[in-house]
């Protein structure tokens, strides 16, 4: 085991609001805004002991034949961090930056994305350290059968039931149902979601986090009484969540000014044509030689005035360094984590209206939900009816949050980790201890 796998040491410690240990790391900024909204619950002792321990860390090596003969090991981590509320979810990345630190605050927020919302999930997450950039499709196959056989004693439709995450896509989810299917010996569509909808997968749900995005931005901007019509939105990251978001609100009257990827952003005040710029990263796979507006960069992107700011690629871009600088009077976090915890006083002090990770990009887990319930049921629905149940549970779980934040005068994240955490409680506490 190598030094950055061991178990999170963030150590048990009674709500303090200005302890901020690292605002980098990931588990530790979740649990800084965990003990703030337990605190305000006044959680009784056990269940908030039970609360900050993940449930299950499996951390396996992987040995894969690399298309040159030799045998190379990775590691692969799969966490379930709460299974209370029904059986685990949450995405598997491959990347090189994945550590168990990382992973267990994902599954941490799996936990409290799908109890903010209302599904009957608990929360998990699963990586494997490696750059699948530098794989052959071959090779990321190999890895990603084995790592399933490695993981398959959580996998199960009643258990645990991942879906694709940073560098990982539909044709894995189709490899992990394979090989999870040929273990059980008939096929399980639901063990995965985000599978190609020729085999299961449901239709809505590529855009289902994008369109989540949409539905709670369009509430914000009429709880603030600020119009749909002309509203100013930066987006940065244009991948899956961004492309889309941008996209459906270009469509409802809002004017994209800014927009970015990995090799940096584009500024332009008179508007950024969206599905211009979608065709063309279809064709370049990059933003790069986009020709609409001022070349920036990534931060120069964060800190331009504007209305909206969403934030679709990376966590910790918001963070002490750059908060005072933000100009947007609404953030919608489409990326996981993108604000440090740190950060969160900085922009409540500015008086901006954050609509925070575990509400804001629920979208997706919302239709992998859908897709769950529609493999179960064997019976398939249109994507008007994805898209209208999408709307009905993000408009509804906004409004709970919203209700909730000002009845405890509290900031949106910390009404929306109250919510979550309150129903995680709930089922602890009629559920009891098993001894
Ligand atoms: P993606 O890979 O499709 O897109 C990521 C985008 O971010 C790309 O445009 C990439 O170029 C850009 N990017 C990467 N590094 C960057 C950097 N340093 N600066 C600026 N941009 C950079 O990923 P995605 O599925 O759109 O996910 C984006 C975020 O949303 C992640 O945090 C992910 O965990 C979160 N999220 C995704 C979903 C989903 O359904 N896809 C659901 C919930 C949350």
């Amino acid at each position: 085991m190598t030094p950055d796998l061991l178990l999170p040491t963030a150590p048990i410690v009674r709500p303090d609001k200005d302890r901020f240990l690292n605002e980098e790391n990931p588990f530790e900024g979740m649990m800084s805004r965990f003990d703030r909204a337990a605190e305000l619950l006044d959680l009784e002792p056990g269940i908030y002991k039970v609360l900050r321990h993940p449930e299950k860390q499996i951390i396996t090596s992987i040995p894969v034949m690399l298309d040159n003969g030799e045998v190379e090991v990775f590691t692969g981590i799969r966490v379930l961090y709460n299974t209370s509320r029904g059986p685990a979810k949450g995405g598997i990345r491959f990347d090189m930056n994945v550590s168990l630190d990382e992973v267990t605050a994902l599954a941490a927020w799996m936990t409290w994305k799908c109890a903010v919302v209302n599904i009957p999930f608990g929360g998990a997450k699963g990586g494997v350290i490696c750059d699948p950039l530098k794989m052959s499709v071959g090779e990321l196959e190999r890895l990603t059968r084995r790592y399933t056989a490695s993981i398959i004693q959580t996998l199960g439709p009643d258990s645990d039931v991942p879906a694709p995450d940073v560098n990982t896509n539909e044709r894995v989810m189709a490899w992990i149902m394979d090989t999870y299917s040929m273990h059980v010996r008939h096929t399980v569509t639901a063990v995965v979601t985000g599978k190609p909808v020729e085999m299961g997968g449901s239709l809505g749900r590529r855009e289902a986090t994008g369109r989540g995005c949409m539905i709670v931005t369009k509430q914000a901007l009429a709880h603030l009484g600020m119009p749909l019509k002309g509203t100013t939105l930066i987006v940065q990251g244009f991948g899956n969540v961004g492309s889309v978001a941008a996209q459906l609100l270009q469509r409802e009257g809002c004017k994209i000014i800014g927009i970015s990827d990995r090799t940096g952003g584009y500024v332009n005040p008179k508007g950024i044509d969206v599905d211009e710029a979608i065709a063309h990263v279809k064709q370049h796979k990059t933003l790069e030689g986009f020709a609409q507006g001022d070349r920036v960069t990534n931060e120069q992107l964060l800190t331009t005035d504007v209305d909206v700011l969403l934030p679709a690629a990376l966590e910790n871009v918001i963070t002490s360094k750059n908060a005072a600088q933000i100009k947007a009077k609404i953030i919608c976090e489409g990326a996981n984590g993108p604000t440090t915890a740190a950060a969160d006083a900085i922009l409540d002090e500015k008086g901006i209206f954050v609509i925070p990770d575990i509400l804001a990009n629920a979208g997706g887990v919302t239709v992998s939900y859908f897709e769950w319930v529609q493999d179960r049921g064997g019976y398939f629905w249109t994507e008007q009816r994805v898209n209208d149940s999408l709307t009905q549970i993000m408009e509804q779980s906004f409004d709970a949050v919203l209700n909730l934040s000002k009845q405890h005068k509290v900031n949106m994240r910390t009404a929306a980790y109250m919510l979550s955490i309150s129903r995680v409680a709930t089922v602890h506490r009629l559920r009891g201890i098993y001894a």
